[in-house]
């Protein structure tokens, strides 16, 4: 494609923005005004125009996901493939670094990713070792520690001494964690970033290599960059300072996670020269929805300030439901997709966002129950569900042996006679000669220290993966993880166990084997191919999920939707404590991050734009009753249509177990009040099955909600 038609597809600010020469470049604009777009073009522009080497440029998005549309786009642009060129997230990127230069990184060849909750099991490993006590020491606020400090490029040896004895213990606590890491090859998500950060920095070689050979740098959302990403950033680009970021102050969401708005306002004074480019045309929503959005963050102070305005129209309004609970909530969102899908719509152009991954799981129900294909995006995701973690630990454990999470993990998975006693020792025995578990598994082995049955069955375990390893040497990665299976016998432990959630298991470790076939391994990167389905299952859990190709609905929660956008959006859960979070409701500075990410979450949807909150909430197990969001009361009330309750299921949206038009036969319905001879009044809240077997959920004002069988409850209708 030539220059003109490149600028055929942009604004003037955007083409400005993609032609301006070589030098620090900041895009500072809000949602949907082309960003993203711009800094696609930019990377075509500079190989078509400049003729830069694809080799030479490293472009950093939000997720790999972000990454291959990207490439895409490109390479339609350009209309050839484009190869060699450094495009992913800073996670990723940092990986490919560090596997690269392992040895100059200091870590063993076979390293392996410690995603969180491999980190957990790392840490409460920690504590044990220093005989600290887990609830003393609760290991959830110890990788908080660890990871904040990482984040900010901080080794315990950086952290000044202190006299306050929990401060004390807490350093210790880190620095043994790192010893042992270290010494099992290991390396967590913060780790990454800070090696690669050093691999760099400390290294002059390397470093004058990879500056020569990145002339130009791209990041996307540039507003959630954390200290570490920064300096990494700069190292690379502080000579030919060819820098080219995008950001949305408004759009910084990951405060919590050490990323640092004041970077945008920084990156001029560490670029002297940087150019400004302000986009303040949106492309993406209606103008109703833009303004909605816009009233909402402007209720937050310290903004950098922007303008942004849309030619499109006023399209429909953001349409309000306030639900009885959670259930009705989330019927209502499916019966609106429904009917929605039914008008000739895709599902995948609908979007279901929330605050808490915890809440995807009543959707999920509901979508479930109507047969409507859905797919949830984070959260318990594919790679993180344990049978594909007990899958993904033995492929580990073939892959290095030093690997001690993996071991502890399927050592007696399916059980193999492997006790808590043996473990105990082989860890007692790990911990004291300072060795992997494996390597303490095979010493005792041979010591004979253990009754004749331990040491029978650790020899099977260790004898069953070093022949797993022989077999499925050299052969293709569908070959290895499809041998991996049958080997170990999870197929089979969980083929035999009942229910449905067995069932499922089996179908996912099924879909294990798919994943491995359908996983393209780029030969460009130093891996080989298991090494990279591992890393691409620790780093990107949640982008592969089941039947890809199928067309559904998207389920993912507000921090995962950065950058995406719908037709339809339905942001859900508006509840004080629950959006804005609890946790933010003291803290001025949090308030404000939760409506930045209600300003994302509105900003997501093109076409159509439904908010909605539930009266009564169950949630971790307790029911509450709530009160809407403040955020609700921020949209200017013309722009709000409110819909009102007792819609109508229809009648594809039922099975026999639910009840028609959430009504029950004697025309009980949803939000009627009712007597009950020793319950006293109450609202009923949901109801549920048929004839003899309705149940209705009643809210008591005396004694809270209760189940009560309609049959037998002798209600009375007020
Ligand atoms: P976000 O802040 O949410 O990341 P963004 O600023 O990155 O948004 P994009 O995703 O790049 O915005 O663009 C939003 C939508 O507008 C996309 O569908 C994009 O294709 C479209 N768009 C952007 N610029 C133009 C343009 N000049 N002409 C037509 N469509 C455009
Ligand atoms: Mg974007």
């Amino acid at each position: 494609m030539d220059v003109s038609h490149i600028f055929k597809q942009l604004n003037e600010a955007q083409r400005d923005a993609v032609s301006s020469s070589p030098g620090p470049l900041l895009i500072l604009a809000g949602a949907g005004s082309g960003k993203t777009r711009v800094l696609t073009y930019r990377v075509a522009w500079l190989v078509q125009v400049h003729q830069v080497s694809p080799l030479s440029i490293m472009a950093v998005t939000f997720t790999n996901k972000a990454a291959q549309e990207m490439r895409g786009r490109i390479e339609e642009i350009l209309g050839y493939p484009v190869s060699g060129m450094w495009m992913g997230t800073f996670h990723g990127i940092a990986h490919r670094l560090l596997r690269a230069h392992w040895r100059d990184a200091g870590l063993p060849q076979g390293f392996q990713i410690l995603d969180t909750d491999d980190q957990l099991r790392m840490i409460r490993r920690t504590l044990k070792q220093l005989n600290l006590d887990e609830g003393y020491w609760p290991p959830k606020s110890i990788q908080w520690f660890i990871n904040g400090h990482k984040e900010e490029g901080r080794r315990p040896q950086h952290i000044p001494e202190t006299h306050d004895t929990q401060q004390r213990q807490l350093l210790q606590i880190y620095q043994t964690y790192e010893e042992l890491c270290q010494r099992f090859g290991l390396v967590d998500f913060a780790e990454l970033l800070l090696r690669a950060f050093e691999l760099l920095h400390n290294n002059e070689l390397l470093r004058a290599r990879y500056q020569q050979r990145f002339q130009h740098i791209l990041v996307d959302e540039f507003q959630d960059t954390n200290a570490i990403q920064y300096e990494w950033l700069k190292l690379l680009a502080q000579h030919h300072r060819n820098i080219f970021v995008v950001g949305d102050d408004d759009q910084s969401i990951y405060a919590w996670r050490g990323a640092r708005i004041e970077n945008i306002l920084q990156f001029e004074k560490d670029f002297p020269g940087t150019t400004v480019f302000r986009l303040e045309q949106n492309y993406r929503s209606t103008s109703t929805i833009l303004t909605a959005a816009n009233a909402v963050i402007d209720h937050n102070k310290g903004r950098l300030g922007k303008s942004l305005w849309t030619e499109g129209d006023d399209g429909e309004p953001v349409r309000l439901y306030a639900a009885f609970n959670e259930v009705d909530e989330a019927r209502f969102v499916v019966d609106r997709i429904q009917s929605w899908v039914d008008t000739g719509q895709r599902r995948s152009e609908a979007a279901i966002l929330y605050r808490s991954n915890a809440q995807s799981r009543v959707f999920e129900e509901i979508l479930l129950d109507v047969g409507m294909p859905y797919r949830v995006y984070g959260g318990l995701r594919f790679f993180e569900r344990a049978e594909i973690k007990d899958a993904l630990a033995y492929l580990r454990l073939v892959a290095s042996r030093q690997d001690d999470p993996s071991f502890e993990r399927v050592v007696n998975v399916p059980t193999r006679g492997i006790g808590n006693k043996t473990l105990e020792l082989v860890r007692e025995y790990a911990r004291t000669n300072q060795v992997a578990m494996w390597d303490a598994a095979l010493a005792l082995i041979h010591s004979h220290q253990l009754t004749a049955r331990s040491t029978q069955a650790l020899s099977r375990f260790v004898t069953l993966i070093n022949d797993i390893n022989t077999q499925v040497n050299g052969l293709p990665l569908v070959d290895q993880t499809d041998i991996m299976l049958q080997q170990s016998g999870l197929t089979d432990h969980y083929r035999k166990a009942k229910g449905e959630k067995a069932e499922t298991r089996v179908e996912n470790l099924e879909e294990l084997v798919n994943a491995a076939r359908n996983f393209e391994h780029d030969p460009e990167d130093d891996m080989d191919a298991l090494t990279a389905f591992l890393t691409h299952a620790a780093l990107e859990a949640g982008d592969t999920q089941a039947k890809e190709w199928e067309d559904c609905v998207q389920l993912m929660s507000l921090h995962s939707a950065k950058g995406l956008e719908f037709s339809s959006v339905f942001l859900t859960g508006l509840e004080e404590g629950l959006f804005p979070h609890q946790r933010s409701l003291q803290e001025p500075g949090r308030l404000e991050e939760e409506r930045r990410l209600c300003y994302v979450g509105m900003t997501r949807a093109m076409r159509q734009l439904y908010i909605t909150y539930a009266e009564v909430r169950r949630l971790h197990g307790r029911e509450a009753y709530t009160s809407p969001s403040r955020f609700l009361g921020e949209i200017p009330r013309e722009l709000i249509e409110e819909v009102r309750g007792g819609f109508t299921m229809r009648p594809s949206l039922d099975t026999d177990v639910r009840a028609t038009d959430g009504e029950t036969e004697n025309g009980m319905r949803l939000g009627d009040h009712v007597r009950h001879q020793k319950f006293g009044d109450g609202v009923v809240l949901s109801i549920e099955g048929r004839g003899q077997y309705t149940r209705v959920q009643v809210n008591f004002e005396a004694v809270g909600s209760k189940w009560l069988v309609l049959a037998y409850a002798n209600l009375q209708l007020l």
